[in-house]
């Protein structure tokens, strides 16, 4: 793993036209990218298959362990054709939402949503177009039709997005489409699956139980983008693997104003509760045209960072951007000028005695703690499930965090979690010669050397697969 840059906040990269070929997927590898996301939004599945080869291709190349994160569309509402792919809706109008079938035009818009006249209320919104039109239902004139008057007017093309912030829609949460992407996902052996419009934690557990029922070992990220997700926050984090803010929807779904604190608290709670974080959207947008970002959107890099994110995400910048390998050279820069300035660190909250899990806690907490007071070169933790992981990485320990491994699977997974580096390890041995070789593999990668001091965690007897119950410093030899 010699060349590649790495920051303690991961990057994701969306991966599409600008990125997908192998000779690009090693330069954005090696600038910093850390997982690529397919967005099952976009593409078919026979570009997604080369894509997923490629990236594994650029994995065995580099001896790198980029892991891959599948986007599910989720029931995105749509509206259907627009005659010539135009109409003007005109503030002040009346329209015509019909969910029969046609082709819009003049006031009438086909919604793709069989069931919207019995979803919705009379003077609730809807807003066109990642929010750029607003209509507010005024009368529903039978189980096929709505009128609605035009808020915010402006010009509207086909298949564009359709978002009713305060219905609560009878949808799933997993489409049709959804279902044949996540068969895919699965049968690919994608490290993580992020599902859309999460509403609450049961949307999570009907993903996971598929998950289980096909014994796939894929993790699961709940993209929080509705208003009902913000209010149920609490309940998701106790199911989900990951969080991710996707900003995109979330901005449209609720007042762009408050998505600056909602994005703040989530990632709070997320550091306490141990659970990853992304931050997704509008990061480096002006860059998928442009060379260089606007000094907005570098403070928002570095304001993720500053919060205490796992991950940030790129997406229209890397899959179709002009300017994919300036993007990820500039995020790189703004992750590690951001970490070395600002203090993201020691945020373990204290273990709790009730908790099934309080003794491995505590070796966690002491784990953290003790790096810090020794400081420690690195944390070098031997683990099966992850959990040590995730429960050390949230405490941000200044030091790095190395994790070894004889669950192959992990490797690629916890490649989204803040400045977690895996290794495989598979040696069933005594404590002492467990030590010297994980210290040894560290030496040889040039990682650790002669008078460093590390802090150790295992769980001994190592034959027996135990939760973490060890923790040993030593010094490199
Ligand atoms: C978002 O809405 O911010 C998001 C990440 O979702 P998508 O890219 O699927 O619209």
């Amino acid at each position: 793993m010699q060349n590649i840059k790495y920051n303690k906040t991961k990057i994701i990269a969306t991966i599409g036209p600008a990125t997908s070929e192998v000779p690009m997927l090693k330069k954005i590898i090696k600038a910093g990218v850390n997982v690529c996301r397919i967005n099952f939004s976009h593409g078919t599945l026979d570009t997604h298959l080369q894509v997923v080869k490629n990236i594994r291709e650029a994995n065995k190349v580099l001896g790198t362990h980029v892991a891959i994160l599948g986007d599910l569309q989720g029931p995105k509402l749509r509206i259907g054709e627009v005659e010539g792919n135009k109409m003007l809706l005109k503030k002040g109008s009346t329209i015509t939402l019909t969910t029969k079938p046609t082709v819009s035009k003049d006031n009438t818009i086909y919604v793709k949503h069989s069931t919207l006249a019995r979803d919705v209320e009379i003077g609730e919104s809807v807003l066109l177009d990642d929010g750029k039109l607003e209509l507010k239902f005024t009368k529903r004139v039978d189980r096929n039709t709505l009128e609605a008057k035009v808020i915010n007017g402006g010009e509207l093309s086909s298949n564009k997005g359709f978002n009713l912030p305060s219905t609560t829609l009878s949808i799933d949460c997993l489409t049709e489409k959804d279902l044949i992407d996540l068969d895919f996902a699965i049968k690919h052996e994608f490290d993580w699956i992020a599902l859309s419009f999460v509403r609450e934690a049961a949307d999570i557990n009907k993903l996971k139980k598929i998950l289980s029922k096909h014994k796939s070992e894929a993790c699961v990220v709940a993209k929080i983008e509705k208003p009902q997700a913000v209010q149920n926050l609490d309940e998701i984090l106790e199911v989900t693997d990951a969080i991710m803010v996707a900003r995109g929807d979330l901005g449209v779904e609720m007042p762009m104003e408050q998505v600056p604190i909602i994005q703040k608290k989530i990632v709070e709670k997320c550091v306490e509760s141990s659970v990853p974080v992304i931050i997704a959207t509008q990061m480096m947008e002006s860059m998928i045209t442009s060379p260089t970002p606007t000094r907005a959107e570098a403070s928002d890099v570095a304001n993720a960072v500053m919060e205490g994110a796992d991950a940030v995400m790129l997406s229209a910048e890397t899959s179709v951007g002009k300017y994919p390998i300036n993007t990820i050279e500039a995020v790189e820069r703004i992750l590690g000028t951001t970490e070395l300035g600002w203090d993201v660190y020691n945020k373990l909250s204290e273990p709790d005695p009730t908790s099934e899990t309080f003794l491995s806690d505590e070796i966690c907490f002491a784990t953290v703690t003790m790096s810090n007071a020794i400081n420690a070169k690195a944390i070098l933790s031997m683990t099966q499930t992850g959990y040590t992981a995730y429960k050390i990485a949230s405490g941000r320990p200044n030091c790095d965090i190395f994790i070894f491994t004889s669950n192959r699977r992990l490797l690629s997974r916890l490649s989204l979690v803040w400045n977690v580096r895996a290794y495989y390890y598979n040696r069933k041995t005594n404590t002492d010669d467990t030590v010297k070789d994980v210290i040894d593999l560290l030496k040889k990668d040039k990682l650790l050397k002669k008078g460093d001091i590390v802090v150790n965690t295992a769980a001994m007897p190592v034959r027996e697969n135990r939760k973490t119950n060890t923790l040993k410093i030593s010094q490199v030899r």
